[in-house]
């Protein structure tokens, strides 16, 4: 099995020793000449704005977007989260555009502009979530499952072969987001 890894920006490094210490192969795309044939797509966080400018000077825009779109699992945190919704309530860009969500982004103002928030992502529990300068889910389209929630804002949703998370699992210590990831990926749970 090989997963991209989106490696323009961001906490990308993080998320590659998670899954290289479940046994997973992965590649760190760079460049579009990285991309080749993917059983996966990490879009980690960083920020938003920077990863989307790069990814379309890159010319890596497009074909991941086709890739997306063809069902590729994507498992996106944070401003990957930003990159995949389909509107931005408070930034005029949209990005790959193939989820179908209103996100804020840098949604929980100053005071909690970092914090931490125990709680249930799909049949996990008492995951420990990581918010970082993070957006939320304002709505969801009526076809996607909102997976997480935190302080009653929508934290995780997952629609076809996408997972998007406000928060960041790579930080966690708790490797079950990744696993479950792979998991679905190997039970061909996302086609
Ligand atoms: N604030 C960032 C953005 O809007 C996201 C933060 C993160 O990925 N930790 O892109």
């Amino acid at each position: 099995m090989r997963i991209g890894i989106l490696a323009v920006q961001g906490a990308f490094e993080e998320h590659r020793s998670v899954l290289q210490s479940l046994g997973a192969d992965t590649i760190l795309l760079r460049q579009k000449s990285d991309i080749g044939t993917l059983d996966g797509l990490i879009l980690p966080g960083g920020e938003s704005t920077v990863q989307g400018k790069l990814l379309k000077d890159l010319h890596m825009l497009d074909p991941l977007k086709e890739m997306i779109n063809n069902g590729l699992p994507v498992l996106a945190t944070c401003a990957g989260l930003i990159l995949l919704a389909d509107k931005i309530s408070n930034d005029e860009n949209t990005w790959f555009g193939t989820l179908p969500v209103l996100v804020k982004r840098n949604a929980y103002g100053r005071q909690l502009g970092s914090f931490y928030y125990k709680g249930d992502v799909g049949d996990i529990s008492d995951f420990n979530m990581t918010f970082i300068r993070a957006p939320y889910i304002e709505s969801v389209s009526n076809n996607v499952d909102v997976i997480a929630t935190a302080y009653d804002h929508i934290v995780g949703v997952r629609y076809k072969n996408q997972i998007g998370l406000a928060f960041h699992p790579e930080l966690a210590e708790d490797n079950r987001i990744h696993q479950y990831f792979l998991d679905a990926i190997n039970s061909y749970l996302f086609t």
